[in-house]
């Protein structure tokens, strides 16, 4: 029997897969067609590629610093630099922006290198049975391990597992707050010297100049905006179905850049129901060793991958 199920080939559940995975067996099971849950990237025919989640990595603390440069320094990673605009004039400090070499999946794939995985898998019940976890797939289909690491975002685990979580977690007040993501793509444009743009709106927050990852060369430009949270709120639950929802997000990036509207190829929308939790539990990771669950991710102390590296790290540790 394998030693540990992991739920999720997200920035946690690739990190938590790959530490275990040097002293236990491990299968990553993803709902998804492919690694990085938030963190994936969408690659439409004709090298249109989009990093429609994560955006950048901006390290903080030192563990995190470490692990990110050492990414960097094996080819993983690289900086992201130029024109960064921010129109909201924010005073931040200004920090290096990492994204992924080829796409910002480009982490979780270099973590579940040799690690077993199955995608198009959603895990729809999971059982303790005295001495291991039953998981039951969609299709139907059952397997059996020692212990299980769950992975998604709260809301989805507490539908799964409530079962097997004790009060004080199913207490959390854990918002997880969404984001509307339009991928756009433009013929003939000039290329601008511009990586991205925060903007001062409404409705438009960000918008990410693909092209300027230079991972690709081609006179299509290809853009990845973002709504604003107060929008997203709004529009959320029925963007599926109102098609005006993302005509006005790329209105207002025509708008506010001086595109042209008929030079648009492609477009296509993307709501993430359960993008980022701001608040912090009182828990980095949760383990339950007479159950032999685990469960870690970035809602338990933030809304970013370094949050989701550190409770996929703390929780290594409590296993060892
Ligand atoms: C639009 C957007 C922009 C962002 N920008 C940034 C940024 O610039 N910088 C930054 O640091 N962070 C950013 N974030 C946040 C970042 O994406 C997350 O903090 C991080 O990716 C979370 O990783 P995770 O592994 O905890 O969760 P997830 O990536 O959500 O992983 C959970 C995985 O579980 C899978 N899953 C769920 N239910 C099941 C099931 N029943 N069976 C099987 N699999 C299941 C999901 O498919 C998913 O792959 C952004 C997020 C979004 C949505």
């Amino acid at each position: 029997m394998i030693d540990f199920c992991v739920l999720g080939s997200g920035v946690a559940g690739s990190t938590i897969a790959n530490l275990l995975s040097k002293k236990y067996s491990v299968h990553v099971f993803d709902k998804a067609r492919g690694p990085g849950g938030r963190s994936s990237n969408k690659r439409f025919k004709n090298n249109l590629s989009f990093d429609h989640g994560v955006q950048y990595i901006s390290p903080k603390s030192k563990p995190f610093i470490k692990y990110v440069h050492k990414l960097h320094k094996n080819k993983i990673l690289k900086s992201w630099d130029d024109n960064h605009l921010d129109f909201t004039f924010e005073k931040k400090p200004v920090s290096t922006k990492y994204i992924g070499r080829k796409a910002n999946n480009d982490l979780v794939k270099y973590n579940l290198k040799n690690i077993k995985q199955s995608f198009a898998s959603p895990i729809e019940k999971i059982d303790f049975k005295k001495y291991f976890w039953e998981i039951t797939l969609k299709n139907k289909s059952k397997y059996q391990f020692k212990s299980l690491i769950i992975t998604c975002p709260f809301p989805q685990l507490k539908k799964l597992a409530k079962n097997y979580l004790n009060k004080n977690i199913l207490k959390l007040k854990v918002q997880m707050q969404p984001n509307i993501t339009v991928m756009l793509a433009l013929k003939n444009q000039k290329t601008l010297p511009i990586s991205s743009i925060k903007f001062n709106d409404d409705i438009l927050a960000w918008a990410a100049n693909e092209n300027s990852k230079k991972r690709f060369k081609s006179n299509i430009n290809l853009w990845t905006l973002q709504a604003t949270l107060k929008w997203s709120k709004k529009t959320i639950n029925k963007y599926k179905n109102d098609k005006s929802i993302m005509s006005q997000l790329i209105t207002r990036f025509i708008k506010l850049t001086g595109f042209k509207k008929n030079k648009i190829i492609f477009k296509k929308i993307h709501g993430w129901k359960y993008s980022y939790n701001y608040e912090k539990t009182p828990y980095l990771s949760i383990w339950n060793k007479k159950i032999n669950l685990g469960v870690c991710g970035d809602w338990l102390s933030g809304p970013k991958v370094e949050n989701a590296w550190i409770s996929a790290n703390d929780l290594a540790r409590k296993i060892r």
